[in-house]
Order: structure tokens, then sequence, then C-alpha cells
């Protein structure tokens, strides 16, 4: 018995593409999925060309792919634009017109953007930072509410080779200055503030309080979105109108680099303190375009809608970048998915018949607790194609999904990937690749995933083990930026050459993917190594159970005792007698191994921002009663305070 993870959950419902899905879909069977992937691995420069030649390219790359692990080049020696894919290629091919994007603020009111509208936003807001003298290279933090001017800020900084980080509109004062100074920002776009539940963020005084202790800022970009009192600090802060009114839309798109840094993200946090992770121009716009494009199967009539924030990887990849690369329509929404109810998702699909939806297991989770009847009553039909991403979606959810969300007639993408990775990694393609539910399937071309053990062996179906990735792909992160030896450190020290995800998986027999939880959270019970994954999603089958968060407490009999943490559904009474019913749930589906010791019930659970479970600070609660890690990214502290009580 190695020190694998093991891996006891069993799901044997298979749903395989709908004919009618798969007849128009561009990859139809399981058999060209395969074969389109062996091209993949055995000659991806070949793969990868034909991707990016469908790209417009300003001058041809020497090489596709140079690689010196740990660091990679794609496209070395091409010059290219990505915002020239994103926009002129579409007026170029007679699409100005089409719709870009529909534009929907919290409070309801309404824009709808063409391809040309768009580039003409984007022309113009690139020549006001020109005009304000940033250039390329330089870094412009972006912290705004979810309006199309988030979309095109980014555009317009890449338009002329500046380097954005977009930090989410929900982060504080302090993670602002915290990035501020990690990325050396010269810049900072935001609003006065954006809308949430009904209140203002107040973006622009944030941006003051971060400012007010880091110096390198000398412009400061101000869009009125909510038109409540700011401060305007002379010779730094304009107003947005004031900047566009000065110049004119014509911007040339900049020859730059193919290696041409293109963004810094930073990660969620759920683990620890977040990476900057830097992605560069052409890899990036290629495997953001082949991955929309197949795993989205877009067509020219879809409506693609991604609720995602443009502060995550997510809302970088299949909002600004992938989706536009493809010339898709799609929806942004501003605000709450529960504002001013739960119903306000699909009164949207409704509304702009959405046709592919792509949303995280956390709102999924939420919409179940607070019941089917904020779904009822919607046309959905619109709907052929479904999509998750950032946690391992629990079986019962996926079913949930999948049922009233998709009328048991649209596949679900479980897209894994990582702001790393920019781009999916693993996926079904959709009109390929029979799903189960909680399984992200199949590894999107290119990328080869497997399975090690501790000693970097490939282990065998159904053995847990570390997922890595054994191949570079275009849309690598290239460095943590400027901490070089942290990104080595992290991702490549484990096995020589070969990028360590971070998160524990296995096999099935199918060659199907399956994530156990992340590497940092295994329990270690009586020599047992668990994710945590199936035993959450084991009690998230359980009728009572809307969410569910395991680790490990230290114990002296069995090295960790498995805790729980619990939110019921909406109306569920918590007691001693559903604790034990859990409990023996979990025996029953998974085994003996995997019993809770302690169910705790909670009114919510710790996460991320972005809506992830940060296991690792209840296990902190479990162990000390205290909390010591970065909590910068926790969304909401009380949940914490609840818990230490
Ligand atoms: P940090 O790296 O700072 O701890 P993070 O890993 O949460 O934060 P992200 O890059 O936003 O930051 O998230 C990537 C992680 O999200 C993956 O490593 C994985 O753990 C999880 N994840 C994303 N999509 C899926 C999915 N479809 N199934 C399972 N897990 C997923
Ligand atoms: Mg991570």
């Amino acid at each position: 018995m190695s020190d694998n993870i093991e891996s006891h959950l069993q799901e044997n419902r298979t749903f395989a593409p709908p004919a009618a899905f798969s007849e128009k879909a561009r990859i139809k069977s399981i058999e060209q999925y395969e074969e389109m992937y062996r091209e993949s691995i055995d000659d991806p420069d070949t793969f990868w060309a034909r991707e990016a030649n469908e790209l417009k390219w300003q001058q041809p790359w020497d090489s596709v792919c140079i690689w010196n692990p740990p660091h990679a080049e794609w496209f070395t020696g091409a010059k290219v634009n990505i915002t020239e894919n994103c926009l002129d290629r579409h007026l170029e091919n007679g699409n100005g017109d089409k719709t870009a994007l529909l534009w929907e603020g919290e409070p309801g009111d309404k824009r709808s953007i063409s391809y040309r509208e768009l580039h003409h936003e984007v022309c113009l807001f690139a020549n006001a930072l020109k005009n304000n003298g940033i250039t390329s290279g330089d870094r412009v933090l972006i912290y705004m509410p979810m309006v199309a001017e988030a979309v095109i800020a980014m555009l317009a900084c890449a338009r002329i080779g500046a380097v954005h980080s977009v930090v989410f509109g929900g982060f504080s004062a302090d993670s602002i200055k915290d990035r501020l100074e990690d990325s050396q920002a010269v810049a900072v776009i935001t609003a006065d503030g954006g809308w949430r539940r009904g209140k203002i963020v107040p973006l622009k005084a944030n941006v003051d309080e971060a400012l007010a202790s880091y110096d390198g800022v000398k412009n400061v970009f101000v869009l009125k979105r909510c038109e409540n009192d700011v401060t305007m600090t002379d010779g730094r802060d304009m107003w947005w109108e004031d900047e566009t009114a000065k110049v004119d839309a014509n911007c040339p798109p900049v020859a730059l680099d193919a290696e041409h840094p293109l963004f810094i993200l930073y990660t969620s946090g759920s683990t620890g303190k977040p990476k900057g992770i830097l992605h560069t121009t052409g890899g990036y716009m290629v495997g953001t375009y082949a991955t929309c494009k197949y795993i989205f199967d877009m067509q020219p009539d879809d409506v693609y809608w991604c609720t995602a924030d443009v502060g995550w990887i997510t809302g970088h990849s299949y909002i600004a970048y992938g989706p536009l690369l493809n010339g898709c329509t799609q929806v942004i929404y501003e605000g709450a998915p529960n504002h001013p109810d739960f119903s306000r998702f699909w009164q949207m699909v409704e509304e702009y018949k959405v046709s592919i939806f792509y949303t995280a297991p956390t709102a999924i989770r939420a919409f179940i607790k607070a019941g089917d009847q904020f779904v009822d009553g919607y046309d959905l039909s619109s709907l052929r194609l479904l999509g998750t991403v950032g946690e391992p979606i629990n079986p019962e959810a996926w079913m949930w999904y999948y049922n009233k969300i998709g009328g048991g007639k649209c596949p679900i993408v479980d897209t894994w990937w990582q702001t790393e990775t920019g781009a999916i990694m693993i996926s079904p393609i959709p009109g390929a690749v029979p799903i189960k539910p909680g399984t992200a399937t199949r590894p999107f071309f290119g990328v080869d995933a497997a399975i090690f053990d501790e000693t970097g062996q490939p282990v065998g179906p159904n053995e847990g083990g570390k997922l890595v990735i054994r191949k570079p792909w275009p849309s690598m992160l290239r460095t943590i930026y400027n901490d070089d030896q942290r990104f080595k450190d992290t991702y490549w020290s484990e096995y020589e050459g070969v990028y360590l995800a971070g998160d524990g998986a296995r096999t099935d027999s199918d060659g199907n993917f399956w994530i156990v939880g992340r590497l940092d959270d295994v329990l270690n019970v009586s020599g047992h190594r668990l994710g945590t994954a199936e035993v959450e999603s084991a009690l998230v089958a359980h009728p009572a159970v809307a969410e569910a968060a395991v680790v490990g407490r230290p114990d002296d009999l069995k090295g960790q005792a498995v805790v729980a943490f619990v939110t019921v559904k909406t109306g569920i009474e918590t007691s001693d007698d559903l604790a034990k019913e859990l409990r023996n749930h979990v025996g029953k589906s998974i085994g003996a191994i995997a019993k809770p010791d302690d169910i705790k019930f909670a009114s919510t659970l710790p996460k991320t921002r972005s809506g992830k479970i940060m296991r690792r600070l209840l296990k902190e609660i479990c162990a000390t009663g205290k909390i010591s890690g970065d909590t910068t990214t926790l969304e909401d502290f009380t949940a914490i305070a609840a818990l230490q009580k």
C-alpha cells in the first residue's frame, strides 16, 4: 500500500451526448475527440499551429514552442495583438454589427454593444491611457464593477501592451495595496462605485485608502457608475469621460512579441497567500480561443453567459478574451445572483435567450438551498449547454443542474483548470464525451494530464495520486511575477520537468479524471489518505444537506479524526439525530473509514471571495481554535467568527 490518496465513492450514472447536440457540434464523436487528442499529444506543434492560424498575426512565428523546463515560450518570433483578434478581425469579416455584449446592471439598466462599438470604445480608452503617458509594459491595476468598461479597460491595456492586473471589486483596500506593491503598478482604473445587493460598493474610496500607503501610482481613471460622492485628487485622479473626450478613436493595435506579458492575476488564496500569476500574449490567446471554441462549442447564433467576475481567471479567459476571440454574443451582469431574489439568473436566461451558461458549484448549491420555486415558471428552453468551474461539483448538485436547469437535454461541461493554467485543461467535449456527474472527464487537446504517486510513477485506474501535466501548453503561466523561485518551488520541484497542479485526483477505468480534493486538504485517518471531495459529495447527496466541508482534526488514536461542517437546506431543522443519520449515510456511501467523527452544523461556510470553501481555516479552528493563516481573500469574516464560538 502506497501513500496515495484513496478513492471510494462510486458514481455509475452516465449520460451520453444527446444526438441532437452532437449532430450540430464541432466534434461529434468520441472517436473524433480521441483522434484529435492523439495528434495534439504526438505532434503538438502541428496541432497548435493550425489553431493559431485561424487567428491574425502581424508577423509569423519561428517556432511554435521552445521548452526549457520549467520555462516555455510559445510562438516565438511572432508579433501579435490580442485585441486585433478580439475586435478588428470581426469588423474585417463583416461582423461589426453583431452584438458583442448584452450588459445588465444590478438595478436593471441595460446596454447592448456591437463589435464595432466595442472596438471604438477600446480604441478611445487606449488612446486616453497613452495620452496620460502609459506605455507598453506598464502595470495597470483594474478595480471595477462588472460593467462593460471593465472589459474595455482590460482590452485597452492589451491594445497598447500595458499589463493589466484586475483586482476583484469585492476586495478591500489592503488587498488592493498588496497587489499594487507586488505588481508595482503605475496607474489604476476604477469607478466611483458598483452595485451589489442594492448597495453601492465604494470602489474609489477603497482605492484612495490603498493609495494612502503606496505612492507609485501617477494616474487614477474613474468611471461614473453610481454617481456616489468621491474625492478626486488633483493631478492624479481623472474621469473616464473627460479623458476619452480628449482623444480620437484611431488606435492601431500595437505589434507585440508573442511572449509580451498580457496580465498578472492573483490566485484565489484557497490554500495560502495569493500568487501573482503571469500570463503572456500569443499562447494565452490561442489557448483561450481553442478551448472556448471546442468546449463551449460556440456557434454564430449562440448567446453565452459566464457568471464569473472579471476579477477571476474565469472572467479573464471566458468573458474578456475567449468569447470575443470567437466573435460570440455574451451577457454580462453586474450584480448578485440573489438580487432582488434567487430568480434573477433564470429571469435573465429567459430574457436574453441564453444558450450557453457557465457558473460555479457554489452558486448551484446556493440555488438548491434556496429552493426550486425560484426556478419554476421561467422559460429556460433556450439553453443547450451548461458549464461549471471552480470546485469539484458534487454529483447531487450536478444532477439538479442537469435536470432542473438543463431540462435533462443539455450536456454539462465540468471544467477543471486554474489561474495558472490560463485555460480549461480537463473537460468533456460536449458533443463527443459521455459524462458522469462529478468528473471533469478527459483532458483537452494538448494537455498531457496524468496522476503520479509519490515516486513520480503514473498510478493505475481508481488509484488516487497527484494531478500533474507532463507537457507544456500554450496558455500556461510563465512565472510568478517577480518571484521565479516561488514559481519553481511551487509547481516544478516535486517532479522534474512536470507541472504539479496541487490537486489530488484519480482516473476511472474509462479514463475520466476525478478531482478528489486539494493536496493541502488530504485527510490521513488511521493510515488511510482520503480526499475531501468524496466525503463532502456523500454528505451533499443527503436530502437535508446543502453544503459540506470536511477537514481533519489531530487525533491521538487515528492520526486525524474526520470533522464535517454542514449547512442544511432552507427549512430543515438540525439535531443530534440528523448528525447521526449523516454519519451513517457517509458510512453507507463510502465506508466506515470516512464516517465523520464529528458533524458541526453551521449557517455558512468560510469561502474565498470567488466562492471556494476554505478548508484550511476550518482545519485551524479544529486544531487550535484560532486563525493565523492568510485571510485576505476570505469572503465573510462573520462565518469564521460564528464557527470559532
Ligand atoms: P490558491 O492557489 O491561491 O490556493 P485557488 O487554487 O483556489 O487558490 P484558482 O486558480 O482560482 O485558485 O483555483 C484553481 C483550483 O480550483 C484548482 O486547483 C482546483 O482545486 C479547483 N477547481 C477548479 N475547477 C475545478 C473543477 N472543475 N473540479 C474540481 N476542482 C476545480
Ligand atoms: Mg491554486
